[in-house]
């Protein structure tokens, strides 16, 4: 059992007020709030051990760099990772796809193939995109029924000699389907196929072990799971990482530097271009141990009971349509109310204090799969509660009785 009201103390912006009313805040996959041992571990580094990394032999440097490595270690732990030479510390989950879709995909050639799905986020489709307008690789798409559930046959169809990387979300941001991306690792490893994850919304709601799933890249954002913005991981298999070429050049990457010839550091660093966001990853490593200090079990049946009586709750309210009915599902609800704009909802929502996020989630494939241009999401934390909940239908009945 958790204790909600305890949580909710450590994070102080949920005692806050919008337009003179409590704020509900749902909208958690697209952020989350911060506790407060968070924003006191970023500000405690910067009064007493801010200064730049690895380049240092003065105190403070070492200080800072010590921090940056335990945090490695840390994130390492939390995802049980071989070692931590496999964690590269990015901005989020979007520029770990990136890296990879430029180092790795640096690899690739005209005619190879990539395999995403219809329902990845944009920072899982645009990557692949580019590399395919750079060296003319190949997408193949895996289509998801209106369940939104994958489709495992066609999954299975799109093999062929020349796929080089399966690239999916493990739960999607929309739809909160959670995908069996462990049996669809083994499927892709049979085909000699590496699998990269997008884990942005899965990692902060149950426990995720790359070796348990035998993925060989996974991404994350830190400011999903309660660290502050600016920083992500990016994991991935040794033997691939070390065979990649570095995906930025500049400082803190490099062996030696000469204008004949430049040598590069070994994992994790020779990605790692640039001064990095170091104090964050000390606040990231805070936040896990936060997390772990809730425990996952505790976390995830919370969060699925309040998921589903929020769908519960929504469900009986007329018009309401929910997108996303899978097995397998996490804390989001995405819906619409008989033909009242996304938009016009979200705003009237807003003034009775409720955040909810509209729009098309920057997922355009799911809404043209439903033909809709936008849909109300609204996603939970284990800091929300029923009251909240009950709140949003209530609001969302009010909005519907104007219309
Ligand atoms: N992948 C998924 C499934 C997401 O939900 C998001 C963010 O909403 C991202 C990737 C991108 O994350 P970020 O903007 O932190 O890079």
């Amino acid at each position: 059992m958790l204790d909600i009201n305890n949580i909710r103390e450590q994070f102080p912006i949920l005692s806050t007020q919008v337009y003179g009313r409590p704020l509900i805040y749902l909208d958690n996959a697209a952020t989350t709030q911060k506790p407060r041992c968070v924003v006191e571990a970023e500000r405690e580094q910067y009064y007493t051990a801010n200064a730049n990394v690895h380049r240092g032999v003065h105190y403070l440097s070492q200080q800072a760099t010590d921090l940056l490595e335990q945090a490695r270690q840390r994130v390492s732990r939390f995802i049980n990772a071989p070692s931590e030479q496999q964690i590269i510390f990015t901005r989020g989950t979007t520029e770990a796809v990136n890296l990879v879709a430029a180092s790795y995909g640096s690899m690739l050639s005209e005619g190879d193939e990539v395999i995403i799905s219809e329902m990845e986020h944009h920072s899982n489709i645009v990557p692949w995109q580019l590399l395919h307008e750079r060296q003319g690789v190949k997408l193949r798409v895996i289509p998801f029924n209106d369940r939104g559930e994958l489709d495992l046959q066609a999954y299975a169809r799109l093999f062929t000699e020349r796929t080089r990387l399966v690239s999916i979300a493990h739960v999607s941001n929309v739809l909160g389907t959670v995908n069996p991306i462990r049996d669809m690792i083994s499927l892709a490893h049979r085909y000699g196929v590496p699998v990269m994850v997008d884990a942005a919304q899965s990692v902060p709601h149950f426990r995720v072990d790359v070796q348990d799933l035998d993925c060989d890249f996974l991404a994350f954002s830190g400011h999903k799971i309660y660290a502050p913005t600016g920083i992500g991981v990016l994991y991935g298999r040794r033997s691939l990482l070390e065979q990649m070429p570095p995906y930025q050049g500049g400082g803190e990457m490099i062996s030696t530097v000469s204008f004949d010839k430049t040598t590069f550091e070994g994992i994790p660093y020779k990605f790692e271009a640039g001064t990095p966001n170091y104090v964050a990853a000390h606040a990231l490593a805070v936040a896990l141990d936060f997390v772990d200090g809730i425990g996952f079990d505790a976390i995830y049946t919370y969060e699925q009971q309040l998921t589903a009586y929020a769908t519960e709750q929504l469900s009986r309210i007329t018009g309401l349509r929910i997108f996303g009915q899978s097995e397998q599902k996490d804390a989001v609800v995405s819906f619409l109310v008989g033909d009242i704009h996304h938009l016009d909802m979200g705003t009237l929502l807003d003034r009775l204090g409720i955040a909810v996020r509209t729009g098309h989630h920057c997922a355009q494939p799911v809404m043209t799969h439903y033909g809709v241009e936008g849909m109300v999401r609204a996603s939970f934390s284990f800091y929300n509660n029923e009251a909240e909940v009950d709140a949003l239908a209530e609001g969302i009945q009010r909005v519907a009785k104007m219309f």
